[in-house]
Parts: C-alpha cells; structure tokens; sequence
C-alpha cells in the first residue's frame, strides 16, 4: 500500500502528533513519593528503601500546586507510588480545585477507593478523573501481576462504587482503566476488553506497552514482542470500531509495528493512537539533586515534559529510523525494548527520499 499522509508536528515547539482533537490543556503529574501498597512485577521504582520510602512534605506539595497553576497549567495528575496512600491527598485536590484547575486526576491502583467513605471524601475535594492500574480480567492473573492476594475484587469493588459516582454527576472527566500489556496478559487482550467493557461497564480503556526497567529490566517473560501483540491489539480495535465504540486507546507501539491499511488512516491514529491524544504533560518528581537527560532541577524537585523525557531519554531511535518520514513525530523505542530485541526489524513505515535522512529528531 502507498502511503502519501504528511504526519505533521503538533506545533513547531511539540513534536506530538497533530491532532485537531487533542484537549490542548497542558497537564502536570505530581509525584508523591515511591510508597506504595501494591508489588506489581513490572514495578519501575522496585521496593523502595530509607529514603525513598517517604511522602512528599505538604508545605512542598502547597508550592508546587500553586507554581504549575501560576505557570498557566489547568489538568493536574497525582502519581506515585500510590497516591491514595499519601496523607495529604484530599487536602492536595481540594486546594488544585479551590486554585482554579478545571480537570484533576489520580492514577491509582484503586485499592483504598473501594473504601466508599474515602472515595466520597476524595471526590467531594474535587476529584474530576480516576485512572486505574489493573493488569488482568481475571483474579489469578492481576493478583499475579501485582502479588497481592485478593487485589482483583478489591479493583473490581472500586470501579463499581466510582461508576455509580459518575452517575450521580461525579467524575466529570471520566473512569479509565489503564493496562500495563506485558508478556502475562498481552495473549488475553481481547477477553480484557471484554471483560473491562460489558462486565464492568467501563467506557475508556487503554493500554500501554511495558517499559522494560526497573523489575522488568532484560525480562523476555514481561516484554512480549511488537510483532506478537499486535495482530490481537488491531483485533481489539476493530471490535472497538465496529462493536464497543468506546474510548479504547493504546501508547508505546511504534507505529513501523502496526498494519500498513490501519496508520495509513489518520483518522484512526488520531482515534486509537495514545500519542495522538494525550495532554502535553509536565512532571515534578522528588530529586537529590542529580537530574539526567531533560530534567532540570530545583529545590528538591525534577522537572521535565514526559513526551520529551521519553523522545530523548528514555527511548532511542534505531538506524533506520534516519529513512522513516514519521521519524519527526515518532517517539522511539524503549531502551529497554532494544536491550532485549536490539535495533532490527524496524522498517521505515514511509521512507524518505534518498538524501533526505531526518537528524534533527533523534
Ligand atoms: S521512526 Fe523508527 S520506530 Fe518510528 S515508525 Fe519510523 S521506523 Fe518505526
């Protein structure tokens, strides 16, 4: 198939995907600290120790909610670790809403919020999304992943109470369950978006490719393949397509890896595809003072963009990318990714003119 699309920059100073359709909102994520009540086996920050296991100070977290606001940013995100474990969580929402920002979100593996009395708490301070970590649609393949016996009722609990919320005129901004697809749970991607969408009645799912570090580092068990996720990840989009017709999208699959007839549609890349949606997003993380690659560090906290931080520093272009015509817009491949599978087999998904080699981007 010919392909002849121009995959244009979102603009000269943002390198996403041109999307007309993208909440053009820029968003940050505060990261509260590594403690966490789950043991995920793909876990980046492994089990914190010492110092890492403590909670960003609340005079930190008052600064910093005020700074990004100043600063013009209206989404916000809590991460972790596990943000609902941070004591300064409903006081943290209430004050990003009484300051003005108009979408606030936690990512969370929503074992405390199938407390009703917590998750009421927490939504009456002004949370206006919930994104959830869960992995399996099964309770012997997320209590695996997370090794926490009983995990999948606890998430399941959870998900029910916050999508009777939604009805009552909560959670304007939605309930998502975010996938980490891995080695585990890539074969069963179909039966997860069927569980996640008829049996729990979520209406947005996605899924993200694994980032092979931290526990997952060099693990060929965790880290599947592009090629063998793929046929059953299109699957899954055409059942979308022609049968959910929900918010179902995906992120870390470089589009080289995907059918030819689905990326030569931008209409589906820009429906499907994570890196044609997301919010230009902003991290601050605790740092000791020793930053790498984009991040710029003050006062105790990093600070970088996340799209640039994975373009520049956490994912890699193989050779041939230099021949690729969507090189500009694509963000690479995990490091990680090609520790284990190496720089092969990523062809040019449109190539440039002989001469035409794209430098700048990588
Ligand atoms: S730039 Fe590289 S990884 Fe991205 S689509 Fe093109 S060949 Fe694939």
């Amino acid at each position: 198939m010919t392909m002849d699309l121009e995959y244009t920059p979102q603009s000269a100073e943002d390198s996403r995907p041109f999307n007309p359709i993208r909440d053009t909102r820029k968003n940050v994520e505060i990261n509260i600290g590594k403690v966490c009540n789950n043991k995920c086996v793909f876990c980046l920050d492994g089990f914190p120790k010492g110092d890492e296991n403590t909670f960003m100070p609340w005079e930190e977290m008052q600064v910093e909610l005020k700074r990004w606001y100043n600063d013009g940013v209206l989404s916000l995100g809590f991460l972790g670790g596990e943000p609902t474990t941070y004591p300064h969580i409903i006081e943290s929402v209430k004050l990003a809403k009484d300051l003005g920002y108009s979408r606030i979100v936690i990512a969370t593996n929503a074992n405390r919020l199938r407390h009703k009395k917590f998750t009421d708490k927490i939504l009456e301070a002004g949370l206006s999304r919930v994104t959830i970590s869960m992995h399996g649609h099964t309770p012997e393949l997320e209590d695996k992943l997370t090794r926490v016996p009983g995990n999948f009722e606890k998430k399941c609990k959870a998900i029910r109470y916050l999508l009777e919320k939604r009805k009552e005129g909560y959670l304007k901004d939605g309930v998502s369950v975010n996938v980490v697809l891995n080695g585990w749970n890539a074969p069963h991607q179909l039966k997860m978006q069927k569980f996640f969408f008829d049996e729990l009645g979520l209406d947005d799912l996605r899924y993200n490719f694994i980032r092979p570090e931290g526990f997952a580092e060099g693990s060929t068990d965790l880290t599947p393949n592009y090629d063998d996720i793929s046929p059953q990840l299109m699957k899954c989009v055409v059942l979308n397509e022609f049968h959910y017709q929900k918010t179902f999208t995906f992120g870390g699959v470089p589009m080289c890896k995907l059918p030819k007839d689905f990326v030569s549609r931008e209409s589906m890349l820009r429906k499907y595809m994570g890196e044609y949606r997301d919010l230009s997003t902003y991290c601050s993380i605790k740092s000791d003072g020793i930053g790498f690659g984009v991040e710029a560090v003050d006062e105790g906290r990093g600070r970088f963009n996340w799209q640039e931080r994975k373009r520049f520093d956490l994912k890699a272009h193989p050779p041939s990318c230099e021949q690729c015509a969507v090189a500009s817009i694509c963000e690479g491949v995990w490091k990680g990714y090609l520790d284990i599978y190496g720089p092969m087999g990523f062809e040019p998904l449109q190539r440039l003119p002989e001469g035409d080699a794209v430098q700048a981007a990588f």
